[in-house]
């Protein structure tokens, strides 16, 4: 198949289910739910690849909102993930351009995941047209993977043998760019510890007690000199979820706190947790209490199998980014005038960088993506924030796309972000990466050497070996 014939066909194959891939991203947009409870959300996907004749299983590794859509036959096998989590406390009006909650304190799609998840779906439909067009053999598996935002669903996913016999994976993330990124993702995993003591009255008998909460203490002490005592980019944090009670009076016999490590690299930040448990054994021997502790999400690091990016990043430029008209461009303008000062001074540095400073005034006036950027793997520069995709890249070779669905300087998790997944906007951009994800897997199916590089390359990075950050006997919670 010719790379123009290719493109006409996914570009047709997604216009022609524009209305219903609007109509399922606005639906999910509105249900807005949270981790491991999008039931509706995953209803409506469910059953829009039943409609295109795709074979469902849910339930994928005992997690009701995981399911899987499987069209076609045969090798080679390619998969795209579909996320639909929202946050909570982000419930936004869509495309407005003021702080207005449809439910205040409710979940709003802040990272825009309803687009992410259709827009993979967009992609799952166009590739089976061309299957069934080339009558080719060839497979396409819709992953629906819940709860990334700090649910890590597809860590369990991964760890449960989810991905196997799958050749390679595209998925993707909206943002305010088109470009494939050169990124290093980085790990994080989370742990709660429990301290059990003895409860006694604090002014008559406090011999007779052990306290809970002093445990707590002392652990976070140790903890704090650990910090001296670890790479100077390992980073962790704790909550209290329990202090103990309200009264003083009382020596506490229960409290808990939640640590979250994070770093460049899954294999440091399990390592800094092995010390945290001694530290965490060491205060309950001090206090005469005892611990338990629960692994909660893990996100192993992620960085871009290159030869698969290669190829994303080729399509992205033939089929280019979302096309925008005047009304586009006055919400994205109205969105960026609600920035803080700060917000529009890292807007102008972006706009500067990636423009140049002759075309600063008229991308201010039109502040949305107009370019492709170029993919430059051999920059790849470490970002704080991490992607359970990242445990889907240590088991399949995976690579992930960014395609502007919100105006320049758009903070992720912010409620401008929320408004515009809700817009024209976000659901242009999420077409547009529909068909970008789709012509780049018709382009590695159709190359068995390519495949072949991608998987060469995957098995040199990791050995072909995942050190799943969760324990074997892990299980999801029922929300997060
Ligand atoms: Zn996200």
């Amino acid at each position: 198949m010719t790379s123009e014939y290719a493109a006409g066909l996914v570009k047709e194959a997604v216009d022609r289910r524009e209305e219903m891939l609007n109509g399922l991203s606005d639906d999910i947009w509105n249900y807005a739910e949270g981790g491991f409870q999008e039931f509706r959300s995953v209803e409506r996907l469910c059953q829009a690849l039943e409609a295109e004749g795709f074979s469902i299983t849910r339930g994928l590794a005992g997690i009701p909102t995981a399911f899987q859509g499987v069209w076609g036959n045969g090798h080679p096998v390619v998969g795209l993930l579909g996320e639909f989590d929202a946050l909570p406390g982000m419930s936004q009006e869509g495309a407005c351009a003021k702080k207005q909650a449809v439910t205040p304190g409710g979940y709003g799609h802040g990272c825009g995941h309803n687009l992410l998840g259709v827009g993979a779906l967009a992609a799952a439909v166009a590739i089976k047209d061309y299957l069934q067009n080339s009558q080719r053999p060839g497979t396409v598996i819709y992953f629906g993977t819940p709860a990334e935002e700090g649910g890590g669903g597809k860590t369990f996913l991964a760890r449960d043998g989810v991905f196997a016999g799958v050749d390679f994976v595209y998925t993707w993330h909206p943002g305010s760019i088109n470009q494939m990124r050169a990124n290093h993702m980085a790990a994080t995993l989370s742990k709660t510890y429990e301290f059990h003591g003895v409860a006694a009255h604090a002014g008559a008998a406090p011999h007779l007690g052990r306290s809970a909460l002093d445990s707590c203490e002392l652990m976070n002490v140790g903890c704090n000199y650990l910090r001296e005592h670890v790479p100077s980019d390992i980073r962790f944090h704790y909550a209290y979820l329990d202090a103990g009670g309200r009264a003083p009076n009382i020596v506490q016999d229960h409290a808990a706190v939640k640590y979250l490590a994070r770093g460049p690299y899954i294999r440091q930040v399990m390592e800094v947790f092995e010390r945290i448990d001694a530290i965490a054994e060491g205060a309950a021997l001090m206090c005469g209490t005892k611990v338990s502790s629960q692994t909660g999400a893990g996100y192993s690091e992620f960085t871009q199998n290159v030869t698969l990016a290669r190829v994303l990043d080729r399509a992205l430029h033939e089929i280019g980014g979302p096309v925008w008209d005047e009304e586009d461009y006055r919400l994205a303008k109205a969105m960026t005038d609600s920035l803080t000062e700060s917000e529009k001074e890292a807007q102008r540095a972006m706009i500067l960088e990636r423009y140049g400073a002759g075309a600063l005034e008229d991308k201010l006036a039109h502040p949305l993506d107009t370019v492709v950027g170029d993919y430059t793997p051999e920059k790849c520069t470490f970002v704080s924030g991490a992607t359970d995709v990242g445990d889907v890249s240590f088991v399949v070779p995976t690579a992930k796309l960014n395609v502007a669905t919100n105006a320049l300087g758009t903070q992720l998790h912010s409620w401008q972000m929320v408004a515009q997944a809700g817009s024209s906007i976000g659901r242009k951009g999420m077409l547009a990466a529909g068909k970008v994800m789709a012509l780049a897997a018709i382009y590695v199916m159709e190359d068995p050497a390519l495949l072949e590089e991608a998987k060469t390359e995957f098995q040199n990075k990791n050995g072909g070996v995942y050190h799943c950050p969760l324990p074997a006997d892990a299980v999801p919670p029922k929300e997060i």
